[in-house]
């Protein structure tokens, strides 16, 4: 089969390397992708938000399948343009992907569902939302209600922080639209991890779980941003709270949706917490996370294409995944997640691409070197049989490089080694 792949990040790498290894796919096409992937896949340069000319060379090229890696054209509508062309595409409607492009429709939809997640009141004025704060009290999270690039969110530990944050967010517009309004929410404890989905038509294929590291320094310091690393599995969460997190999260929402009058398709991405009431939602995507999949699609066993292709045609299939370690350190441009300097040079990928998965998120070929083109850079993974094992080895590659105007957390998976 022939694929097309949206986007141009380390999670688009992922998706294209995970179908370029599938027996069952013959070529995979990314657009835009990046220089980086070329290994993988053939780069087409059109823009994610170029449906007619995606459209046009899905059908030139005769595309059996097109999977949508991140969420903007998913919230512009790209899977229902897709659709009224009679073409076959992996992503939820416009309409579906509301649960990740609106998180105060989120909200709503666990509040009317029962789905646990932390209580919550929403908010376009900023006088009111100031007073809920002080009648609150910190703790207290604040988060623009729209797309915001993962950085979106204030984990305010005094009211004066949240006051602050929802003054620059409504007042002034410091994401745009996305933050014209804004959802404020119960402070959570706990661990967290991330439990993404295969749906379609209400099947569901769990995958295995990760856990994403938010804040920019060690320790969990510092500000949220994309994620600086993730790895796979998470052994400090059991079995029984992913098959709660399974009835009580992934099941409703699939279900809610579908009563809802917009069934979900695509990947439903739970970001939960595990509170001591039991698993909680912090929140949902409609689509992979970046970096979870870099560490959890390498450990499905099974051939990609044919499971999507099973999936999509809704027959049966068994979805199987390995008991490997992944374990993945991103490199950031200085300065990221604030204003980043492009241009820096990276050093030679040969010997660490000989040794490690190294997926490309920001990066450009120029002349022969890769420059840092963004925030988040690259994601260096390595599959072991044990975490430990993978922590030691990413780091032990990474050591030997010199990261000049780059920087990397140096204890992605510290929660289970702790
Ligand atoms: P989000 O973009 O919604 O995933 O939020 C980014 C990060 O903020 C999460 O991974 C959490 O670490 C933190 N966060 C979000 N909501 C809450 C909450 N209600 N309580 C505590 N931390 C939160």
């Amino acid at each position: 089969m022939k694929v097309l792949v949206i986007g141009s990040g380390g999670r688009e790498h992922a998706i294209a390397k995970q179908f370029a290894n599938a027996a069952s796919v013959k070529k995979v096409f990314v657009a835009p992708g990046n220089d980086g992937m070329k290994n993988d896949a053939e780069c087409v340069a059109i823009d994610v938000f170029n449906f007619a000319e995606l459209i046009a060379f899905a059908k030139e090229q005769s595309i059996d399948l097109t999977f949508v890696g991140p969420e903007q054209p998913l919230v512009a509508g790209i899977v229902d343009a897709f659709q009224e062309e009679g073409l076959r595409i992996f992503g939820p409607t416009k309409e579906a992907a509301k649960i990740e492009g609106s998180k105060s429709f989120a909200k709503e939809l666990m509040q009317k569902y029962n789905i646990p997640t932390a209580a919550s009141a929403t908010f376009t004025e900023a006088e009111a939302a100031i007073a809920y704060v002080q009648k609150m009290g910190a703790p207290i999270v604040v988060k623009a209600d729209g797309l915001a690039a993962g950085k979106g969110v204030i984990v305010a530990l005094t009211e004066e922080e949240a006051i602050e944050g929802i003054k620059d967010m409504i007042g002034n517009q410091r994401f745009g639209d996305s933050s014209s309004r804004v959802v404020i929410e119960d402070f959570l404890d706990g661990e967290e991890f991330s439990y993404m989905s295969f749906v379609h038509n209400g099947q569901i294929y769990p995958m295995v779980i990760a856990q994403d590291h938010k804040r920019a320094y060690d320790g969990d310091k510092g500000p949220n941003t994309g994620g600086m690393g993730a790895y796979s599995p998470v052994p400090q969460i059991s079995d029984a709270v992913v098959k709660r997190a399974y009835d009580e999260v992934v099941v409703p929402t699939v279900q809610a949706m579908t009563t809802e009058g917009a069934p979900f398709t695509g990947i439903l991405y739970a970001g939960l917490i595990l509170t001591a009431e039991g698993p909680k939602v912090i929140e949902f995507n409609a689509r992979f996370g970046d970096p979870e999949t870099q560490v959890v699609l390498p450990r499905m066993a099974s051939d990609f294409g044919e499971f999507m292709m099973a999936l999509m045609n809704e027959e049966p299939y068994k979805l199987e995944w390995s008991n490997d370690a992944m374990l993945g350190v991103v490199i950031a441009s200085e300065g990221y997640p604030g204003d980043v300097k492009k241009g820096a040079k990276l050093p030679s990928l040969e010997k660490l691409s000989a040794n490690f998965d190294v997926f490309h998120a920001g990066t450009k070929l120029v002349g022969e070197d890769f420059v840092g083109n963004g925030g988040r850079v690259l994601l260096v993974t390595t599959k072991a049989t044990s975490l430990k094992d993978a922590q030691q080895k990413v780091y032990e590659g990474l050591s030997k490089e010199s990261w000049t105007g780059f920087f990397h957390r140096s204890d992605i998976g510290w929660r289970t080694m702790k």
